[in-house]
């Protein structure tokens, strides 16, 4: 088969990487990712946070945002972080706006290939359902009037992506103090809320990926020879069980949990700390 030429050169430069964190995270799971995938994309990634850290901004400077929202793991709490986001993201002037948890991987090259394949003037949304179906919520109208609502969204835990024509469009849903607002007319996670706004609101429907991974499907069933094929990955607990991917790789379970370490060795065997490429 042959590739269709790309619709839109675009570099990692134009791509505006936006890490959901909160301040217990930014040892166990952070330094992590700074160490490895955002230690490649420094230019692009922004972390988004709800605490001061010396630490965290020798590292990356800027581009480590105090959102100032709780540190709750509440509804409100996380629509105040993709708030801050959304807006961050308008104002960077970029053309395409990626949001991930701090428990993802993101391969920065598959990332501008699958971006490379849509103008970012159109209208995209693209990411992995988690549900098989459409959510169904009630929306509230105002003078206690409700209406059900169906819709498709993203998972957050697996990273989607918008482009900035669509982004525009979203802004009077979702920009200053709107994104809270529109949250609470559904009363839905952050990740649901965006889907609601584009998918209900905007009726742009979302571009299924397959390369995008959350914790929340089984990671086992990621084939090991197309590992550096995905855009992200992920690791956690699913159904009381470790939930990672399945790879021989630099370093063994016990010492790579999350499989990351292994993963960025694979992806850029020419990192300092990778062993030498001769035993995997
Ligand atoms: N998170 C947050 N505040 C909290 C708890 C979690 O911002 O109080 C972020 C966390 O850093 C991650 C995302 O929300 O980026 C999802 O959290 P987690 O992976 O712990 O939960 P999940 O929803 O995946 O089970
Ligand atoms: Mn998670």
């Amino acid at each position: 088969t042959t590739d269709a030429p790309p619709a839109e050169d675009i570099s990692a430069d134009d791509i505006f990487i936006a890490v959901k964190t909160t301040k217990k995270f930014h040892r166990s799971r952070l330094d992590l990712l700074l160490d490895t995938w955002i230690s490649r994309n420094m230019k692009q990634t922004y972390i988004f946070t709800d605490g001061e850290d010396e630490e965290l901004k020798k590292k990356i400077g800027s581009h480590a945002i105090n959102t100032n929202c709780s540190a709750a793991h509440s509804r409100q709490a996380l629509s105040c972080k993709m708030a801050v986001e959304y807006d961050k993201f308008i104002e960077s002037g970029k053309k395409w706006f990626c949001h991930v948890d701090d428990d993802n991987y993101v391969n920065g090259k598959t990332l501008v290939k699958l971006l490379s394949n849509y103008p970012h003037i159109q209208d995209m949304y693209i990411g992995k359902p988690s549900l098989d179906r459409p959510i169904e919520a009630t929306e509230r109208l105002g003078d206690n009037k409700m209406s059900p609502v169906n819709f498709w969204f993203a998972t957050g835990g697996a990273g989607f992506c918008i482009s900035r024509g669509l982004a525009l469009k979203m802004s009077p849903w979702a920009s200053g103090g709107h994104f809270m607002n529109t949250a609470e007319k559904i009363r839905l996670p952050d990740d649901c809320t965006i889907g609601y706004i584009i998918e209900s609101v905007l009726g742009v429907p979302l571009t299924r990926s397959s390369l995008f991974h959350s914790h929340l499907e089984n990671l086992q069933q990621v084939s090991k020879s197309e590992v550096h094929k995905q855009i992200t990955l992920s690791y956690g607990m699913f159904e009381n069980k470790r939930n990672i991917i399945n790879m021989k790789g630099a370093f063994s379970v016990e010492e790579d949990p999350s499989r990351f370490k292994s993963v960025h060795c694979l992806l850029y065997p020419d990192t300092p700390w990778c062993p030498p490429q001769v035993a995997y």
